[in-house]
């Protein structure tokens, strides 16, 4: 499974927006690897930098130093619509007649094709096969007819789908998030001005303080000098759509979504976890990094769990070992999300060449292994015979997310219907499959208690099959817009 973009944008008083912009990138390159790109303007010119490959590499000193000006925008590309080569990397660039926009976007849009046909109608030519390009031009027209609000307004009937946007418009930048909220985006103080970002840990980056959500359906317009913002309710929708997979996997666990943390949320959910499905076990152990703090909740749940029982029964005996929390799988940090590996023989191998278990922590001894998610369980089950080789006499295995049963139509690469593990098998078909000795996931209602939301205000769609936005026609404009995804990447083992 792999992440989806992520945007950034700030407007400060005096001082070159390129550095910040630049360092918050660095902040979220969790979200996107695929290129890197930061649009500025400096009260009279737009510059512009995109590159392919990972921040560190698509930016020199000298290429910031050319990126004039104290307002812009950046983004980090997981590419989601529009092919994989340069002249999709964001943010999206263009000069129309109503000025210049630079655009951001992180979601997908399910209408693209559409509002696209239409703008071809009216003259419309368009360089890219991206939703964002589609945005831009609908935009641009609308900025023709109306102020900037308005213009916005207009766009958002038109869209549909998921968006955070930030976007410059000439030295104005602008934060804007879709009616259901589905991707992030959050603004922050920095003193000297505003940022605007996909997660909070980039505001922390800059030095600065997190202010609070961009609502769903809100249009957040910095002011020019970085003295104050403004914001405009543009739409108000009866419920939201937040991605629940944000909480479970996307998003850095330093990060705060909506006054929790995202680490603390997953620690509690992997106490849910333990609540739900306990085991008798020696040893929990994470897989690396993904599946650590639910491996904390569960391990602390699990010895309270048995000490609670023990004072219940009055049969504690003293020295008895608690379940011990354990680093049992290494992971080598060098092999990186780009490695190349084109067929599935070489993809299993890649788990091999990537964690290393600990033979000491495994031989002889019951060992439950917590992950955030299976997609198509090719690391699961490689992991279960990794430490079955090790020793293990018993492995079983926690999942911090129900099974993952239908695709995701709003930015997530995840896989198609047919390569999920679980769209068509019962749990214990996959326990057989990855060969565990048992298997359990976390149900959709305690996730939705543990971040305290209504199941209603969560897009679920990849764990129920119902999606809240209509997505007709989505899987043939996903075939069109797609062909090269997912065959260059690695299956990094946790993103399975
Ligand atoms: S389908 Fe799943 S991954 Fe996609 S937005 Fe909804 S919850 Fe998130």
């Amino acid at each position: 499974m792999h992440e989806k973009c992520g945007v950034v944008g700030v407007s400060l008083a005096g001082r070159a927006a390129a550095r910040p912009l630049y360092y918050s990138l660095y902040a979220l390159q969790h979200r996107g690897q695929e290129s890197a790109g930061i649009v500025t303007h400096d009260g009279f010119q737009q510059y512009d930098h995109v590159e392919t490959g990972l921040v560190g590499d698509a930016f020199s000193a000298a290429d910031l130093d050319d990126l004039r000006g104290s307002v812009g925008a950046g983004h980090v590309r997981y590419p989601t619509s529009g092919g994989t080569d340069a002249s999709c990397a964001q943010p999206f660039s263009v000069s129309f007649k109503s000025g210049s926009l630079g655009l951001a976007h992180n979601g997908n849009l399910v209408n693209a094709a559409d509002v696209r046909g239409d703008l071809e109608e009216r003259g419309h030519a368009f360089t890219t096969r991206g939703d964002t390009e589609v945005i831009a031009h609908d935009l641009a027209h609308n900025l023709l007819e109306s102020d900037l609000v308005r213009a916005v307004k207009r766009t958002m009937s038109r869209i549909h789908g998921s968006y955070s946007l930030t976007i410059t418009h000439d030295d104005t930048v602008m934060g804007l998030r879709d009616p259901q909220g589905n991707r992030p985006l959050c603004i922050g103080d920095l003193g000297d001005g505003y940022v605007l970002a996909s997660e909070s840990a980039a505001i922390d980056t800059l030095d600065g303080d997190l202010l609070r959500e961009v609502r769903p359906g809100e249009l957040v317009v910095l002011g020019e000098d970085g003295s104050d913002f403004d914001s405009y309710q543009l739409a108000s929708p009866p419920q939201s759509a937040n991605c629940f997979f944000e909480y479970v996997y996307f998003a850095r666990p330093d990060s705060v979504i909506d006054e929790e943390l995202v680490y603390d949320v997953r620690r509690e959910l992997g106490r849910r976890l333990w609540e739900e499905s306990p085991v008798e076990t020696d040893v929990v152990m994470p897989v690396p990094d993904s599946g650590r703090a639910f491996a904390t909740g569960y391990a602390e749940a699990a010895n309270e769990g048995r000490e609670s029982h023990e004072d219940a029964e009055g049969s504690a005996e003293e020295g008895e070992p608690s379940v011990e929390f354990a680093e049992g799988l290494m992971k080598n940090r060098y092999v990186g999300r780009t490695f190349i590996m084109p067929s599935q023989n070489e993809r299993e191998r890649a788990v091999r060449l990537k964690l290393n278990p600990i033979k000491s922590t495994v031989e002889g001894r019951s060992v439950t292994l917590i992950d955030d998610s299976i997609v198509r369980g090719t690391t699961s089950t490689q992991l279960v015979e990794l430490l079955q080789d090790a020793g293990a006499e018993e492995v079983h295995v926690r999942i911090g997310a129900p099974p993952i049963v239908a695709p995701c139509y709003m930015g997530i690469d995840m896989a198609s219907r047919e390569e999920l593990i679980a769209s068509d098998e019962t749990t214990e078909d996959v326990q057989d499959v990855l060969e565990a000795d048992s298997l359990a996931y976390l149900s959709i209602d305690a996730i939705a208690e543990t971040v305290g939301r209504e199941r209603a205000d969560l897009c679920l769609g990849c764990v129920t099959g119902e999606y809240p936005y209509d997505i007709d026609g989505e899987e043939t404009d996903r075939e069109v817009e797609r062909p090269q995804v997912g065959n260059r990447t690695m299956e990094a083992a946790g993103d399975d």
